[in-house]
Parts: structure tokens; C-alpha cells; sequence
């Protein structure tokens, strides 16, 4: 049986050879191999007219991590700690996430990734959550911290996908992100939250499968709920 095909979305970096590299950190690959799942990239520069066709071809997607979203598409309040804007990704993850949506095909947004779904669907994000939410925790534990370094819990939601594939919470998790959601898009429903409130997980209600969440669980597989996540969707993509 040909294992599901896992759409990875990439980031764009230039090396210290002067190449340009589309890369994708190799713990998001590992995760869908160790799920079952066949991970394939959707490099940026793909262009947007043709995603219809491949996000026919393939049977999941994740989008995942990195710089910020041009606040520009969501009307944020400039900071300036906002870095790292990639303007030709944050067009395609953007065109890609309201696509997947009406197709109806399973996908995960880590870190980056949910805050891409919240702005594609209509949400606001913190440009800086340090300066623009009141009593916040710290959650920008990089880069000087190990990636897998548990820097806060999460509550889950009961009786949400998340609760049932993770077992519930409190979840102890990384926490690699200046931003996150201030206004959550009205199409998504918030199912995990941190102690200072903020929003660190979403789902798609009525979808087959459409969640985010805001750490990072690919640094965290050998934590059976959080390599449960990647196990889910790989099911769902091969359902
Ligand atoms: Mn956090």
C-alpha cells in the first residue's frame, strides 16, 4: 500500500555557500515517517494557481514554523521584533489554507502554521506578545534554550479532537513563538490555551481534519501525545 502523501510546506534561507536553500527542518519529516506517512515538499514559488490540482494529488498537509506573517495581512500593529517575513510563502500558505479548507483535506499547522490558519481565515495575531498582551507568560524560549525545552503546560478542552488524541491535559510543551493569536478567526475554535490564556490550539470544526497548534510537537515525539498528533493526521489522510 502506498503510504499517505504528506505535503510539507518549506521555508526559504540563504547558506553560508550563498545558495538558497528551501528547507525543512528534518524533525517535521521524521514525524510523518515514524507515523507512516510519506512527506513530500511544497516548496515556495509553487504557484498558486496550480494548488487545487496538487492538493488533490496529496492526502494531508502540514504547514510548519518559521518567521513571521506580514502584519500587513492581518492589519498588525507594527513591533519591532516582527523578522523574518518571507512575502512569496506567507501569499502561498495563505492561498494553500483556505484551499485545504474547501477541499476538505486533513492538514496541521505547527507554530507558524496555526497562526497561518487563524490570519488565512479571518483572525489577528499578537505581533509581539511580550508587548501587546497583559500578564503574559514568557513564550519565546529561543534560540538560546534546547528546542524540546518544556517551558509551559497547555490546557486541552475536553471533548475536542485534541483531547481525544492526546488524552488530555495539562500538557507540558515547547514554546518557540513571539507571536500568537489575538483574535481568533471565527471559523476555528480555540481548544487549548496556556495559563496566561493565550491560544495554543485550534481546530476546524466539522472538518475531517484541521488542526493547529502553537508548539512544537516534532521536537517532542518521544512524548507518546505529542507523536500522537502526527499519527492522527496521517490517519485521517489515509481514511
Ligand atoms: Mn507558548
Amino acid at each position: 500500500m502506498i503510504p499517505p502523501l504528506i505535503g510539507l510546506t518549506t521555508d526559504r534561507e540563504i547558506s553560508n555557500r550563498q545558495t538558497r536553500l528551501l528547507n525543512v527542518p528534518e524533525e517535521y519529516s521524521q514525524a510523518v515517517l515514524r507515523a507512516g506517512g510519506a512527506p513530500v515538499l511544497i516548496p515556495i514559488g509553487f504557484r498558486s494557481a496550480d494548488l487545487p490540482e496538487l492538493i488533490d494529488r496529496l492526502d494531508g498537509v502540514i504547514l510548519i514554523g518559521g518567521g513571521d506573517i506580514g502584519p500587513q495581512h492581518f492589519h498588525g500593529q507594527p513591533h519591532p521584533r516582527v523578522g523574518g517575513v518571507e512575502p512569496d510563502r506567507d501569499e502561498l500558505e495563505l492561498t494553500l489554507v483556505r484551499l485545504l479548507v474547501e477541499a476538505d483535506k486533513p492538514f496541521l499547522g505547527i507554530c507558524r502554521g496555526l497562526q497561518v490558519m487563524n490570519v488565512a481565515l479571518g483572525g489577528t495575531l499578537f505581533t509581539d506578545i511580550s508587548a501587546q498582551k497583559e500578564h503574559a507568560l514568557r513564550h519565546d524560549w529561543y534560540p538560546n534554550h534546547p528546542r524540546d525545552y518544556l517551558a509551559h503546560p497547555v490546557d486541552i478542552a475536553a471533548q475536542t479532537r485534541l483531547d481525544k488524541i492526546t488524552g488530555g491535559g495539562p500538557l507540558l510543551v515547547n514554546s518557540l513563538h513571539h507571536q500568537g493569536i489575538d483574535v481568533l478567526s471565527p471559523h476555528l475554535t480555540a481548544t487549548a490555551a496556556a495559563p496566561d490564556g493565550l491560544i495554543e490550539a485550534v481546530e476546524l470544526p466539522n472538518a475531517r481534519f484541521g488542526l493547529g497548534v502553537q508548539w512544537h510537537p516534532e521536537w517532542l515525539w518521544t512524548s507518546p501525545a505529542n507523536q500522537a498528533i502526527f499519527q492522527a493526521l496521517v490517519e485521517a489522510a489515509g481514511g
